[in-house]
């Protein structure tokens, strides 16, 4: 396993007080070895690994900060260069449209993104335009009724400029209107000469290039057929969930200078996600745990020596309690067993207080974690981080879009002001206090 063996080599730094250029020589070839084996491009894995070994060998540490902590940081913030951001996507109305090969997964996305925008209080719809293959409307169709959302085509109708003007009219209730295509290539001119007629008629806000994440090296050429063609603002990389990593996308987002939007990993309208740097970087390398790594890093940068694989309680009493925190905690609290199992290792909430309770109010308590979650579903990035901006607007958007009662959001909003206080006094307190009530 790469992955492994890069934690092996970076584990090696643990200790000294300064890293050789033999070091840093080390870590950029087992880095260069898994991105290049997961189809990342050459000149990119070069230009990512100079930009590194010059860095680590200029930049002089912050105090305080160990080499080890040092170089980790300096290789993440040159892993997320290369990778990019996540596309802008404001959960505003607007109409993307979708390219790409033949098979490449854009009527799948279509529906996953209307299903995603519907889980952020959005009405979305598709419109499809793909006219060549038999059977799109119906694969269509059928998709967007299990996302649940509107859809619009027209199976009597053979061209997709018609197709899309009429969509665009009889979906104009629609928040997020997105415009599936048929599969084309730059070497087919009359179909590359349709799609920018289609462009034309839509107008979309967005253009994006959908990828197979087994696309490998020839994802250059096809973005830059694109690009020429309507300009793509985005991409999507699909079939995460088979053995290609994906890497080969990053010379299309390279090519139209773009970034990358929503990473698709199975056939049913729910296997989407948005794009997110250290997750993907994590997968690539094929290092599950890079992203709690450098995160650690990120916030601390503080030496400690101690292991970094542990979840540190203290470490959340440094910063903001946001409702991501709140949400791992949740995590953390489910992957233990049922939560009843896990009263009766707390002592004074075992066995016969347990007993005390009725039957289900376990259970309850179970829905209610899972209807939170679904909740957090349903919230911007900006409200997971400072849940103080949702206000009675938002808040009703939060209910439309994750379909639980407005009373059961407000019980979230409590449940994560109580936990902030509750943390709040402890961070008055001393390190030994902490640890010893963690131990109590
Ligand atoms: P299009 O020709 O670009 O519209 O591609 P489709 O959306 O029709 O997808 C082509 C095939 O790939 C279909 O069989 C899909 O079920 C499958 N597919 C699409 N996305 C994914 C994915 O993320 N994972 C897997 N395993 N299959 C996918
Ligand atoms: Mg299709």
């Amino acid at each position: 396993n790469l992955g492994s063996s890069l934690r092996g080599t970076l584990d090696n730094l643990r200790g000294k007080s300064r890293i050789s250029e033999e070091d840093i020589e080390d870590i950029v070839k087992e880095i260069q070895r898994s991105l290049l084996q997961a189809d990342v491009d050459v000149a990119l894995v070069q230009e990512l690994s100079n930009n590194i070994k010059t860095r680590a060998l200029d930049e002089e540490p912050p105090a305080g900060t160990t080499p080890r902590d040092w170089v980790l940081r300096i290789v993440y913030e040159e892993l997320v260069e290369l990778v990019g951001e996540s596309t802008d996507l404001p959960l505003e109305e607007q109409t993307i449209m979708l390219a790409g090969l033949y098979g490449s997964g854009k009527t799948t996305t279509a529906a996953k993104m209307a299903w995603w925008f519907s889980t952020k209080g959005l009405r979305p719809a598709i419109i499809q335009t793909d006219t060549d293959r038999p059977g799109a409307y119906d694969q269509s169709k059928e998709m967007a009724e299990r996302a649940e959302v509107d859809f619009y085509g027209d199976p009597d109708e053979d061209d997709p400029v018609t197709i899309a003007r009429e969509g665009l009219a009889a979906t104009e209730e629609a928040d997020v209107r997105i415009v599936d295509t048929a599969g084309r290539d730059g070497l087919n001119e009359e179909l590359i000469e349709q799609i920018e007629r289609i462009e034309d008629e839509v107008r979309p806000d967005r253009n994006l290039l959908v990828l197979d994440a087994a696309m490998g090296q020839s994802a250059k050429s096809q973005a830059a057929d694109f690009q020429d063609a309507i300009g793509i603002d985005g991409v999507v990389i699909t079939k995460l969930d088979g053995t290609a990593k994906g890497g080969g996308a990053l010379a299309a987002v390279d090519e139209t200078d773009s970034t990358i939007a929503f990473l698709g990993s199975g056939e049913t309208v729910k296997d989407i996600e948005r794009f997110e740097p250290s997750g993907f970087i994590s997968r690539l390398l094929g290092m599950g745990d890079l992203k709690q790594l450098t995160e650690r890093v990120e916030r601390a940068m503080e030496a400690t020596g101690e292991d970094e694989e542990d979840w540190d309680p203290e470490d959340m009493l440094e910063g903001q309690f946001t409702l991501k925190d709140m949400r791992k905690q949740m995590e953390t609290m489910n992957n233990m067993g049922p939560l009843d199992q896990v009263m009766d290792m707390i002592p004074g909430m075992g066995g016969g207080l347990m007993d005390q309770l009725p039957d289900d109010a376990m259970d309850v308590t179970q829905e209610r974690m899972r209807d939170f979650d679904v909740i957090m579903d349903s919230m911007t990035e900006e409200e997971l981080e400072n849940p103080r901006v949702i206000g009675q607007s938002r808040t009703e958007r939060i209910c439309h879009g994750s379909g639980k009662p407005e009373e059961r959001v407000r019980e979230l909003l409590e449940q994560h002001k109580q936990m902030s206080q509750m943390l709040k006094q402890f961070q008055g307190m001393g390190d030994g206090d902490m640890e010893r009530m963690m131990k109590q």
